[in-house]
């Protein structure tokens, strides 16, 4: 069982270098969006990365895939005024709602049962970005992976073993890890959800439903 509770300079590292599938670069780009330490690492691996681009110019192949990765991200960002940019109350990260093409109220959530929600925002065979609302006090279908798998928090929290995740955390876990996170009691919890492949259920139902609902 595998569980870490930040976003590894590892990660962040083939984050800068374009080579994390498109699903997990928006989990990340969120990520930095929220947290500024993590923005600090970024920066730093950046220019560790510069600096050895200099000295190897064989590299450069890398460091265009990062460009277009963050031209990718910047050009898809809607135009929105400063203010908006920094009003408090914005759930989904400027990223998210590049993807998702508005706020919260624009995004089309399909029921999964029990009161839970999904909306997919990315899906390619590697692997599928979604969003993710489970109300408050409610488990998310017991399941495992079949590669990595980010959770990062956008609204209220949820629990994981003896962890508390709130907005902005993540959890990173990987295909050994067969876990059932349940969401605090108060507001939905609303994440933001990278795997590579398609989640495992372990329960009956959610498992004969999983090819029609894609969860
Ligand atoms: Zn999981």
């Amino acid at each position: 069982m595998t569980i870490t509770h930040r976003i590894t300079d590892d990660i962040l590292a083939d984050y800068a270098a374009g080579n994390l599938p498109e699903a997990f670069s928006l989990v990340v780009a969120a990520h930095v969006s929220l947290s500024r330490e993590a923005r600090l690492r970024l920066d730093a691996l950046e220019e560790i990365g510069g600096a050895l681009l200099e000295q190897e110019p064989q590299v450069a192949v890398s460091a265009s895939s990062f460009e277009a990765t963050m031209a990718r991200i910047q050009n898809t960002q809607p135009e929105a005024p400063t203010q908006q940019e920094t009003r408090p109350c914005d759930v989904l990260p400027a990223p998210v709602r590049a993807y998702v093409g508005g706020t919260l109220d624009d995004v089309r959530w399909r029921s999964v049962g029990m009161g839970v929600k999904q909306a997919i925002l990315h899906n390619s065979p590697d692997a599928t970005a979604r969003l993710l609302s489970i109300p408050g006090g409610s488990a998310m279908p017991d399941h495992g992976h079949q590669g990595m798998e980010m959770t990062m928090v956008l609204q209220g929290a949820f629990l994981d073993g003896d962890e508390r995740f709130a907005r902005g955390d993540v959890e990173v876990a990987d295909e050994h890890l067969n876990h059932t996170p349940i969401a605090d009691v108060g507001a939905d919890c609303i994440c933001l959800v990278a795997c590579e492949g398609s989640l495992r259920f372990s329960g009956l139902i959610p498992r004969i439903a999983q090819p029609f609902l894609k969860l």
